[in-house]
């Protein structure tokens, strides 16, 4: 057989997704699994359970990376190729983000076995922990601790939002491995997940090749003026902490139109204080998320942030303090990797473009130990960390089957 000819079985993915949503599954078509409860065993039993029958030598690392080892028939010492994502939900989550990804590696797996292909890399389908950052801070642990950007005992002693000890956690649900970690230095790593955004779908493209990933900017200003009564106090006397919150939300939108390019502003949460409607506002609290692909570029948008914030507070008679909350810098993925996604969806007839993830993924700390990218798929409507969240079967196996040829390609 050709192996161009090759495709995953569609029915085999789509029992297998819906196997394990019903694991944790929250009756509204949605799941909860959080990182390393009970639930998220159950599901990684089930995930291991499939490797094992797929032939895959099952390992885990002592942060409860879980790997699915097929040999390649090169030499010993050659770098496997390694694909994967996370099956950790949010409290609210779907049954796609994440699971999508580590399953299809599976269904590369199955069909490449039933087609009796051998590759010359070994192919290494992962599961990383906690990557959604539900119960353990910071999110993408397992990933980033894999890429060395977390000592393991940093991330052992982390405590969970209900107080658990990660280490004891994974200990008791039986996933505290042994595997080396890092278990591999990839030869290249890809990532299938759906947008969780509404470009594809609303473009009526099927699959995206993620070339980078915004970075990401938060913090927390605090306007302090003086209360007042809103009759009595003359215009001109006024140190006016809502007027100032005001302002610097209609500047970060001049700033994201004027810069242009990925640049996005928002102030998503903002109060006021006392928030009464006869009195001028003491203080006034308020986020910032700038996001950017461009870290010269999101660099630049938080000096003018500050320098305007500086500026307005001189005028007004305020005094605007500045609390980062969290950073993040842009990651640019391979252009190999992207180009070879680009090029299989095409080959395979599907209309694709180059795309920016808006969102954090497990690749972008594989992107630090090897060369990587994603291949995105449509979420209806951009719906997701919802019950609601859907990607229509067809759209699914589309992007498993750019995964198997990008794969196919990068292993032999
Ligand atoms: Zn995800």
């Amino acid at each position: 057989m050709n192996t161009g000819d090759l495709r995953i079985d569609q029915g085999w993915l789509l029992a297998r997704l819906e196997a394990l949503a019903q694991i944790g599954a929250t009756g509204d078509g949605g799941c909860c699994r959080l990182a390393l409860t009970d639930a998220d065993r159950a599901g990684r039993d089930l995930v291991c359970r499939w490797m094992r029958e797929l032939g895959l030598q099952v390992q885990v690392d002592p942060v409860g990376n879980l790997f699915g080892w097929r040999a390649g028939i090169g030499a010993a010492d050659l770098a496997p190729v390694m694909t994967g994502s996370h099956i950790d939900t949010v409290a609210t989550g779907g049954r796609y983000d994440g699971n999508y990804g580590v399953l299809s590696g599976l269904a590369v797996v199955q069909a490449l076995n039933d087609a009796g292909v051998t590759t010359r890399r070994p192919l290494v389908v992962a599961a990383f922990t906690n990557e959604e950052g539900a119960r353990f801070q910071p999110d993408m642990l397992g990933s980033l601790v894999y890429a060395g950007g977390l000592p393991l005992a940093d991330a052992h002693a982390t405590r969970a939002i209900d107080g658990a000890l990660l280490r004891d956690e994974l200990q008791r649900i039986g996933y505290l491995g042994s595997a080396p970690l890092p278990l591999c230095r990839p030869h290249a790593y890809v990532e299938l997940h759906i947008e969780q955004g509404p470009v594809l779908d609303a473009d009526a493209v099927t699959i995206g090749a993620v070339r980078d990933l915004q970075g990401i900017s938060w913090q927390a200003l605090t306007v302090s003026g003086q209360s007042n009564h809103a009759g009595t106090t003359p215009m001109r006397l006024r140190h006016d902490a809502g007027y100032c919150a005001a302002a610097l939300a209609c500047f970060l939108r001049r700033l994201a139109d004027e810069m242009g390019g990925s640049q996005v502003a928002t102030v998503g949460a903002l109060t006021l204080h006392p928030n009464l409607i006869n009195v001028i506002a003491a203080r006034a609290e308020l986020t910032v998320d700038l996001r950017n692909t461009d870290e010269a570029l999101l660099r630049q948008a938080e000096r003018r942030l500050a320098q305007f914030a500086a500026d307005l507070a001189r005028k007004e008679g305020v005094a605007i303090e500045a609390r980062p909350l969290a950073r993040f810098e842009p990651v640019r993925f391979d252009d190999g990797v992207a180009d070879l996604i680009a090029r299989q969806a095409q080959r395979l007839g599907f209309r694709q473009r180059n795309m920016t993830s808006g969102a954090g993924h497990d690749a972008q700390m594989l992107a630090r130990m090897c060369p990587a990218a994603m291949i995105f798929v449509p979420s209806v409507q951009g719906i997701s960390h919802n019950p609601a969240e859907h990607t229509e079967p067809g759209h699914l196996a589309a992007g498993a089957n750019v995964l198997l040829h990008t794969l196919l390609e990068l292993s032999c």
